[in-house]
């Protein structure tokens, strides 16, 4: 695999930051490895769509990387799909790990897993230079768990991924679940407990609508200050400072300060105003927004023979047309064409 080449320098020199037209700084990249998943998650899927977009080679991911790269990003997170099944996410994890930024910094690396298969590739990710691992999780009872991921057995599965995960020092280790009223909201205590006796931050997220079928409902929403209220009423929590400003989550400890939760809350609390992210599809394509109702074809373009300074060009042109924000329970919202994940969550 040929990494990409980088001629970060000159491409600081020609271009200017990665600034969308709101003053927003990009510097987060989510690029998903493929749409395939292991699980069909019932909140996500409908059981019935498998992939439904290609997926580019390696070296390809890894030349699109390096554009954004070269012009400002400084983090990116491997999601999907699944990421842990694409073939090779290793070795694009090594080689994401010898990219620089133009200030000649490495980059901070993340990948979000269902953990089904993290227990044999926590080692090897953690040695390639992955820095963090995000397990999605909905569920602490085994029960639950496999209802939800429609695979049996996938709760003691997950768990000896997020403890190989611990042990390979991808920390501090995150945990999500997404919860859904009258669904899974009965698991908020338990994830509380989970969070202090697994040495893991659990982070509850909104439902957003981005699912494939048609489950969302304003109703369906557990909030942020129900979140709170209730793990407060048996177990006292402490509202913690963000680490930064792009923070999508905000932090609670516990009153004995053993263990931290955090809560992302996209719909009843909107932080677009800070939001640092694009992503890029498996098959090549910018969102700058995961509502956003139009794509922006990079991989078209590179595969059309576009030269690096043309794409650089593209990607700045595309970031400054970021949307404001998401209009997420307002009149007139439209789903985006794609679900979670086909966009990559
Ligand atoms: N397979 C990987 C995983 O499970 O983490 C990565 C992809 S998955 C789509 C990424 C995250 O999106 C998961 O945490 C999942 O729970 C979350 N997700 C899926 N649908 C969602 C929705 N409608 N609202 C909020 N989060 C959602």
């Amino acid at each position: 695999m040929v990494a990409a080449s980088l001629p970060v320098s000159t491409a600081l020199a020609t271009h200017p930051p990665l600034t969308d037209s709101y003053g927003r700084v990009i510097h987060d990249l989510r690029v998903s490895i493929t749409d395939r998943c292991n699980y069909k998650c019932v909140y996500c899927r409908t059981g019935e769509a498998g992939a439904q977009y290609p997926e580019l080679k390696s070296d390809e991911y890894l030349r699109l990387i390096g554009l954004f790269v070269s012009l400002g990003i400084t983090k990116v997170r491997l999601t999907g799909g699944e990421p842990l099944l694409r073939r090779g996410v290793v070795e694009l994890v090594a080689e994401l790990a010898r990219m620089r930024t133009p200030e000649g910094e490495p980059l901070v690396l993340a990948l979000t897993t269902n953990g089904h298969l993290l227990e044999s590739l926590a080692g090897p990710l953690k040695q390639a230079g992955l820095n963090r691992v995000t397990v999605s999780m909905d569920a602490v009872d085994a029960v639950a768990f496999e209802r939800i991921t429609r695979v049996n057995d996938s709760f003691p599965v997950v768990l000896r991924g997020i403890r190989a995960a611990r042990a390979a020092g991808l920390t501090p280790l995150k945990v999500n679940c997404v919860l859904l009223r009258g669904f899974n909201d009965d698991q908020i205590e338990g994830f509380a407990r989970f969070a202090r006796e697994e040495d893991v931050v659990v982070r509850f997220i909104e439902f957003m609508p981005l699912e494939e079928g048609r489950l969302w409902s304003p109703e369906i929403v557990v909030t942020l200050k129900e979140i709170i209220d209730r793990i407060g009423r048996t177990m006292p929590l402490v509202e913690l400072p963000a680490r930064e400003a792009s923070e999508t989550a905000r932090r609670y400890g516990f009153g004995d300060g053993v263990g931290e939760i955090g809560i992302i809350a996209p719909v009843s609390q909107a932080f677009c105003g800070a939001c640092s992210r694009v992503r890029l599809t498996s098959d090549g394509k910018i969102r700058t927004c995961l509502f956003s109702q139009v794509e922006h074809d990079l991989y078209g373009r590179l595969r059309a023979g576009a030269g690096d300074e043309e794409l650089r060009t593209y990607i700045v042109r595309t970031i400054q047309g970021k949307e404001a924000r998401h209009h997420i329970g307002e009149p007139g919202f439209l789903k985006p064409s794609r679900s979670m994940v086909h966009i990559g969550g």
